[in-house]
């Protein structure tokens, strides 16, 4: 009997010494994998983590950004490569990107901005105009006796013509806020955020002269020339932004009335 409480104990203690071995080897063997993953945590999952927030920034509609090298420095050539091609399809997202953006917001003839383009931005300088209690100015500009002019010289020289025309309004604006663009066959607008009336009718003014002074031959020993329309308001909770265009166009309309080549506001 005692013989075999002490096989008994003795049995026991080995099989407790094993399990404290086999723990022992577990614990380092955790470990070793752990050191050995961490050059795989580094050069595989980071990458990746910069790849998912580079990928919500381009969801965003930032197509201008680049994957950071740095990020990829002890990457594997594979992942490298991966990174280069990556960072390359997003230049030429990019490139595309801000072409299709230019030929939807530029009108083709001329080069300044279209219609729609000045309808968002007048929107928004409406609102802005609103809340700052801000005077926004319109200038509204006709080519006179433009048909006579195509049919005396051509379709090409009325689009060399308008080009001209543009081209010119477009130099003499030049606050950033400022927007020209094509409202129709040879109708201009020019939207003047933040500028009182008479600002507006002197530039206006020049905008007619520098015109004139293109001396584009016309009829007659005439030259080419603008008649324009000037409104102003400070926008308010109870108006509407046709009203402004309305109002520039009655001006236009009294300019052409009284003879063309000529600056007329709605006063
Ligand atoms: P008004 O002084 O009253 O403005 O007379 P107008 O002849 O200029 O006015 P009207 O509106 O009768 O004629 C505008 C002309 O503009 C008619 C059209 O052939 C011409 N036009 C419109 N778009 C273009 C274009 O893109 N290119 C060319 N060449 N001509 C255009
Ligand atoms: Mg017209
Ligand atoms: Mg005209």
């Amino acid at each position: 009997f005692l013989i075999n409480e002490i096989n008994k104990k003795e049995v026991l203690q080995s099989h407790y010494q094993m399990l404290g071995l086999t723990m022992v080897i577990t614990l380092i063997v955790i470990m070793i994998g752990w050191i050995l993953m961490i050059p795989v945590i580094r050069h595989l999952v980071q990458p990746f983590h910069h790849l998912v927030t580079a990928i919500n920034k381009i969801k965003a509609g930032n197509y201008r950004m680049q994957l950071n090298r740095g990020f990829f420095k002890g990457s594997s050539v594979e992942i490298r490569q991966f990174m280069h091609l990556f960072n390359e399809m997003l230049s030429t997202i990019h490139k595309n990107h801000q072409t299709l953006q230019k030929l939807s917001n530029t009108d083709e003839l001329t080069g300044v901005a279209n219609r729609r383009v000045f309808e968002d931005h007048l929107d928004r300088e409406w609102h802005h105009g609103r809340r700052e209690k801000q005077p926004l100015s319109l200038i509204f500009m006709d080519i006179d006796y433009f048909k006579e002019f195509n049919d005396m010289f051509g379709h090409q020289a009325g689009d060399e013509c308008l080009r001209k025309v543009a081209q010119t309004a477009k130099n003499t604006i030049n606050r950033p806020r400022d927007l020209i663009a094509r409202y129709g066959g040879e109708e201009f607008v020019i939207a003047l955020p933040e500028t009182e009336l008479k600002d507006a009718v002197r530039l206006a003014e020049k905008v007619r002269r520098q015109v004139e002074q293109l001396q584009i031959p016309h009829s007659e020993g005439e030259h080419v020339t603008v008649s324009i329309g000037v409104a102003s308001v400070v926008p308010t909770k109870t108006m509407d932004k046709e009203l402004l265009i309305e109002s520039a166009d009655k001006a236009l309309y009294k300019a052409k009335a009284l003879g063309r080549n000529r600056v007329m506001t709605n006063q």
